[in-house]
This record gives C-alpha cells, structure tokens and sequence, in this order.
C-alpha cells in the first residue's frame, strides 16, 4: 500500500503533462488543479480501500483527462430535458425565445436607459419600460413587475393588508412546492389570515360575515396544482367584486400560471385567463412570468391604476425589483403575443405544448434509428404522456411519444448514470425498468447530442 502511495505522481509534475496542458485552451490553471486534486484524492481513498492493486502514471493521466473532458465551465449549465414535464421547475421553468435572448444580448451589451428618461432627458423609472406592454397585452389599466409571482403576492398583500385581515376561502389556502404556502405568505407579509368557508364549499356569505373594519382584501387563489371534485361550491370573481363594491374592500387574485391564450382551444383543460379575471373586475391579479406565459423569471402585478402606483411606493418593491435583463426578456416576449399566430410558434413553452402527435412520432422515429445505428445500444418508439408541469393544468395529461433505450451490457440505471453525467447532461426517466426520454422537451439539436454522448461509450 505504500508502495502505491508513493507511485501518486505530485500534482507539479502532471500539470506539466502535455495531455493535461492542453485543457489550458479552455480552463484556468486553478481549475485544472482543482480537477487533479479530486482525482488524487480518489485515487488515494482507493488505495486505502484496497480497490486499486496496481497504479501507473499513464493511468493516472487519463483519469485527469477523462475528467476534464466532461468538466463543464460552469455550474450552472445547458442540460437535455427528456422528461417532458414543459415546465420543469427543477430544469429551469421556461425556456425562453430566441427573441427574448437576442433582446437581453442587445440590451446587456452595453449600457441602457434602464432609469433614464430619453425623451425628457432626466432619470427615468425601471418600471415604465413594461407598463404599457403588459397593459397592453392583457388589457389592465397599469402593471408592475417583480421579481417572481411568490414576490408580487407578498407584495400585494404587504401593501394592502399589514395589520390586517387578508380574507381567504379554505379552499384556497394552497401550497404550490418550494415553499410557498398562502398562509405563510400571508402571514410574512405582516398581515392576519382570516379564513373563510370550508375545504370544500365557500359561499358569499361566508366572505361577507368576515368582513368588518380590520379587513384589508379579499384575496382569491388560483388552486394552480389541485382540484377538488363533488360537493363543491365556489364563490366566483363576480360575485366577489359585487359585494367588495358595498364593502368598499379591494379585491386581489393570485393566478399563478397566467394564461393570456385559451389552452381550451387546444385541447387543454380551461385555464383561467389573465384578461378574464381583470374583465370580472378583481382591483389586481397576480402571475409568473416563467409559467405558461413562457418568459423569464418574473412576477407580473396588473390592474387599477391607483392600486399599482401605491405598491409602487412600497419598500419591498425595491427589494423586489427585477433587473434588465429580466425586463428585456419579458418585454420581448410579451411583444409576441402580439400576433396570436406568432407567439404559438416563437415561444418554446407553447410551441412544445402544442406540438401535435404525429410530429412527436416523427422526431421519435428519426432519433430511434439513428440509436439503433450505433452498435451498443436498442432503441423503440414508445407511446408516452407528457406532463405541463410548474403546478399548471395539473390534470391535462398529453399523450406524446418517447424513445426508449436499452443498454446491451449497461443496466438501467447504469445507463441513466451515463446519459446524465457526460459533457451534455441527458436527463430521462426509468418506468418498470426501462430508461427512456420523452421527445416533447428535446430541442434542436438536441438529438445529436444524446447521440454523441451514446456514441461515447465505445470510447471509453
Ligand atoms: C406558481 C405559483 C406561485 C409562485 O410563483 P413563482 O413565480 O414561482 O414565485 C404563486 N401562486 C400560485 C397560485 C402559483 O401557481
């Protein structure tokens, strides 16, 4: 063993190496040394468990190299999502248009009018730049954008409510995942959760006995990512603004997904809309900007002018503020919905969701065969379901079609290992032991990674 101790050779000389000094093209010396240092300690910890016998510098080399061959640049990376969740809140959420990215190049470039008035020649406000848009695009009197939607509910909450009572349905008392639950929102917002009705039945009445002079809004919840079917009774937007007419309350709505197209007439389950809920005359509705709008990470607020100026105002809009680079985005991508025809073909969330079976079974067969050409590895075309994802349309299952792979000598999960940690993380599913990638979530040129990195493996 200590023989094989001494056979490690000293980090000085393998940076040395030519083979490794080549990697000095695209990493810095630190990192290159980092790499070595991991490899190292491997090496050592496998001496020490008895389950290396026998070492030789060559060796050592080419694990160094392996290693930097698939060590990307970045921590945060490009990866391939085969799940087929569109939305994957974990693989990034949406992915954003070419228009969206081209826009916050341009605009990152160099310097911007991010606060600066052009026109009057004198600071400007950051906000200004997506007011009329989005206004526009949903037909509100005013925005504001934040952060993300978890921002603009606090917000609006904070806003109207501090020491006071946000009246709920119990109904709607939802947790959407990573940690944001209404009433814990609520209550971080400095104000009292007053909770109406029951899990499943809320009526009018029951929003008009809460209400008395400590109430601050009525605030309703979109149930993003469950539903309640049977006895049940809801109290609509309508009915809501009707009585916040008499009660004088302001009346707020958390959509969270945020459709601005009907879904219905594409064979989705209806999915509330933006405008819908602004037409029924709720004083402010909030929604995410890397939902089902398909943009960057953002919290849209829109509605009354007079409510949106006055969040405006408040301090946690400042420390909720987005930067340029998220107002480039969103304003690009909002500018396409513009034209109905052009947004279900520019924006990839759409585009993905909208994609009809016989396209999917075409990109499945063309990848299929292009697997089965390489020797180690089966590959068939499998019917499979797709999943919206980030707590939108939970229940709209869309059938799509996958591909699935078999390994000749790798098992399942071996070979998930394989796709996942090469140059281009492939990430997929494994069913009743089979590995397979759902088509709908791979992008151009997608398959020709996946490809390359099967093809690897006779290499190695
Ligand atoms: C997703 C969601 C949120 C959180 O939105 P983020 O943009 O992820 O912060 C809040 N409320 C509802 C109803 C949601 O669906």
């Amino acid at each position: 063993m200590q023989e094989l101790y001494r056979k490690i050779p000293q980090v000085s000389k393998l940076i040395e190496d030519k083979s490794v000094r080549h990697f000095l093209s695209y990493f810095y010396m630190e990192e290159i040394k980092q790499e070595i240092e991991v490899v190292l300690k491997d090496i050592r910890s496998k001496i020490k468990s008895e389950f290396i016998v026998s070492l030789n510098y060559e060796d050592v080399v080419s694990m160094i190299t392996n290693r930097l061959r698939i060590h990307d640049l970045y921590s945060l990376r490009r990866v391939i999502n085969g799940t087929g969740t569109v939305l994957h809140t974990n693989l990034g959420r949406a992915v954003m248009s070419k228009n969206a990215i081209d826009n916050v190049v341009r605009v990152c470039k160099g310097y911007s009018n991010l606060e600066y008035d052009i026109e009057a020649g004198k600071r400007g406000s950051r906000y200004d730049h997506l007011e009329a848009m989005v206004s526009k695009i949903v037909g509100s009197e005013s925005a504001v954008v934040v952060n993300n939607n978890a921002a603009a509910t606090m917000l609006t909450v904070a806003a109207f409510s501090t020491n006071k009572e946000a009246v709920v349905s119990r109904g709607e008392l939802v947790e959407i995942g990573g940690s944001f639950r209404i009433p814990e929102i609520i209550e971080a917002s400095g104000a009292i959760l007053k909770e109406v009705g029951t899990t499943n039945r809320t009526h009018l009445i029951d929003y008009e006995r809460a209400t008395s002079e400590k109430t601050g809004m009525y605030l309703k919840v979109h149930p993003s990512n469950y539903h309640i079917d049977g006895f049940i009774k809801n109290v609509t937007n309508k009915e809501i603004v009707e009585l916040a007419k008499e009660t004088k309350v302001i009346t707020c709505e958390d959509l969270g997904s945020g459709a601005i197209i009907d879904f219905s007439r594409y064979n989705f389950y209806k999915e509330n809309m933006v405008q819908e809920s602004l037409k029924s005359g709720i004083d402010l509705v909030t929604f995410s900007g890397d939902k089902l709008l398909g943009g960057p990470q953002a919290g849209i607020i829109v509605g009354k002018k007079e409510l949106i100026d006055r969040i405006k105002k408040h301090p946690l809009t400042r420390a909720f503020r987005v930067g340029k680079m998220t107002i480039a985005a969103l304003e690009a991508t909002l500018r396409d919905y513009l034209s109905h025809q052009t947004v279900v073909e520019t924006t990839p969330t759409l585009r993905m969701l909208f994609e009809n079976k016989e396209e999917l079974r075409a990109k499945a067969t063309k990848l299929t065969n292009r697997i089965n050409e390489i020797d180690y590895f089966d590959s068939e075309v499998i019917p499979v379901n797709s999943t919206v994802g980030g707590g939108s349309l939970p229940l709209s299952i869309i059938e799509s079609y996958g591909i699935s792979i078999k390994s000749k000598d790798m098992s399942v999960n071996d070979l998930e290992k394989f796709l996942r940690k090469g140059k281009n993380p492939v990430i997929g599913l494994i069913n009743e032991n089979r590995y397979y990638l759902d088509v709908r979530t791979l992008l151009n040129g997608d398959d020709e990674l996946i490809v390359k990195q099967l093809e690897e493996y006779k290499n190695e």
